[in-house]
């Protein structure tokens, strides 16, 4: 261990999935990328942090259509070609048996010199039976007594790793609840002595913890919180924390991870301002911080737009907030002339994909998601004859992209939905879907089509952020007011809007009329109005919504106060 990294007290930052580069599949969806944003962000601005998260040699899994179904293999990788082995292990306890963990090292780079290090726990190791050095395989595989074993060696495991390889820890940042654990072992190390104890108090200092830990919760869906059952936890866990104090902090009737995570943080952030108040309601009351997501410039930007950011606003990457000059600064033709090339890639990688050949003079509109209810993918499609009716005044074409998870049946039925559509609108409209969404292909989307699509169930969409990356690449955003959108948001000026603040049954219609009224008619009949338009999204959102801002508020708000 180079003590590079250990001169500085750091923050450690713990995260179930990080999405370090698009060749390292240790991330499955928007929680990793955000991840991943977060630490470009802290390399660039140099913040003292590192983070730990799992080896997930199986990656999440690659995914294949065939015949309209979305088939799972795994994507397992070599963490050899792109990671340092590093010479240290610890052992955790897992059913009263010892589960040795090793790690990886990578070193995320940054602009000017900046070095991030991630560490990387691995149980694939020689020491361990068969099952365990299978733990850190499959990133969210397996049933609820995998993944309790896969927390304990996150949560657990990483902090004894981070002792063994020497970091000084300043605090602790859980990124979403799936590290929690981490809060049990620091109670252990800040056990009172039982003998001064009175009865009935908790044997642990607990605000000492507190003073410690922050945590920041990503959705607002149940589904989204891990809860176990205490006798798994007894089974896995044994007695590790006293039952009571246990109890007190995660639940009585099982171990809810957020609630854990909640009762352990001092402060406790969402991840936009509708979602820190939603989260707050969830969690009875608490009080929850608003620090809105934002994702990472150079990285979300085609090359086309980088070029043209660099010739009229050097020093962007830097200082996004400099991309609100663009609106003044940038000529139309050059925003143009960009926005063609992005989209000219992104035809080319459709057609050897998928042999599609979509028309480049012809809107496109993108949708990419995880293909789950909440995320509505099929709303477009709610009436198949008002979309063509559309499509005959003002041609239209549509790309589609996602992942369902494999045990999301319902996210898997939408796939085969989708399927169905597209083929019942062959020879009207011209359609395609891309499998296996990941970083670049979300890249070539966001940048290569002309409207961006979203149609979450509120208040479901804590924040989204492929809108976000669209901005950066002058393509404006046709939302729900959900999640980010509810402050990014003008109407006609960084995008539009469907439907109202609250009623989710109106939608379909309301995205139809917002297509035929506004979007399609500004796209064909006023180029200059259409530009204005790419122009607010990049000026008003891509200016603000990046992760430089938002780091720059987790280091001054959080991590330092
Ligand atoms: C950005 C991104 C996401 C998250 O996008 P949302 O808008 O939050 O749905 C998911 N997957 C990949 C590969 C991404 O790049």
């Amino acid at each position: 261990m180079p003590d590079e990294f250990n001169r500085t007290p750091r923050i450690a930052y713990f995260t179930m999935e990080v999405a370090l580069r698009n060749d390292i599949p240790t991330y499955a969806g928007g929680l990793g990328v955000l991840a991943g944003d977060t630490l470009r962000s802290a390399a660039d601005l140099q913040l003292p942090m590192v983070t730990v998260s799992l080896i997930s040699r199986a990656g999440y899994f690659r995914q294949e259509i065939v015949d309209g179904r979305q088939v799972e293999r795994a994507q397992f990788w070599d963490p050899a070609q792109s990671l340092r082995s590093l010479n240290a292990k610890v052992a955790v306890n897992i059913e009263c048996r010892q589960v040795w963990v090793g790690a990886w090292m990578y070193v995320l780079p940054g602009i000017d010199g900046g070095r991030q290090p991630v560490v990387l726990l691995d149980t694939d190791l020689a020491e361990n039976s068969a099952p365990d050095r299978e733990i850190t395989h499959y990133l969210y595989g397996g049933d609820d007594h995998y993944r309790l074993q896969q927390e304990i060696v996150l949560g657990i495991g990483g902090i004894k790793m981070l002792q063994a390889l020497d970091f000084q820890v300043l605090r602790y940042h859980m990124n979403e609840g799936h590290s929690a654990l981490l809060g049990l072992h620091l109670l252990q190390r800040f056990a009172y002595d039982s003998a001064d104890l009175r009865p009935g108090e908790p044997p642990y200092d607990i605000p000492r913890v507190r003073a410690l830990c922050d945590f920041t919760t990503h959705t607002p869906v149940e589904a989204g919180h891990d809860r176990f059952p205490y006798d798994l936890v007894q089974a896995e866990l044994g007695d590790y924390i006293e039952r009571p104090a246990l109890r007190h902090l995660a639940g009585d009737d099982s171990l809810n991870m957020t609630l854990l995570a909640l009762n352990l943080s001092e402060r406790v952030n969402g991840v936009a301002k509708r979602h820190a108040e939603v989260s707050s309601r969830l969690f009875h009351g608490s009080k929850v911080n608003a620090i809105t997501n934002g994702v990472h410039a150079c990285t979300w930007t085609s090359e086309p737009f980088r070029k043209l950011y660099d010739e009229y606003v050097p020093g962007w990457g830097h200082e996004p907030e400099l991309l609100g000059r663009v609106d003044c600064c940038a000529p139309d033709a050059a925003i143009w002339s960009a926005h063609t090339r992005a989209k000219q890639d992104l035809l080319a990688l459709v057609k050897a994909r998928t042999g599609v050949a979509l028309n480049p003079e012809l809107p496109v509109i993108g949708f990419a998601r995880r293909m789950t209810a909440y995320k509505r993918p099929a709303l477009l499609f709610a009436d198949l004859d008002r979309l063509r009716a559309i499509a005959d005044r003002y041609p239209l074409q549509i790309l589609l992209a996602g992942k369902a998870h494999p045990r999301d049946r319902q996210g898997k039925q939408l796939i085969e939905n989708l399927h169905a559509y597209m083929r019942a609108l062959q020879g009207r409209i011209a359609t395609a879907f891309l499998a296996d969404y990941d970083m670049d292909l979300a890249l070539a989307m966001v940048s290569g089509v002309d409207v961006w699509l979203n149609t979450p169930l509120r208040p479901m969409e804590a924040s989204g952020t492929s809108g976000m990356k669209a901005s950066f690449n002058g393509v404006p955003h046709l939302s729900v007011l959900d999640g980010w959108w509810l402050e990014g948001c003008i109407e006609g000026v960084t995008g539009w809007a469907i439907g109202n603040h609250v009623d989710n049954g109106g939608d379909a219609p309301a995205l139809y009329q917002k297509l035929e009224d506004k979007v399609l008619p500004l796209f064909y009949e006023n180029r200059p109005g259409w530009l204005a338009v790419m122009k607010g999204a990049i000026s008003k959102n891509a200016a603000f919504f990046n992760s430089h801002r938002m780091m720059r508020r987790y280091a001054s708000e959080v991590y330092i106060r």
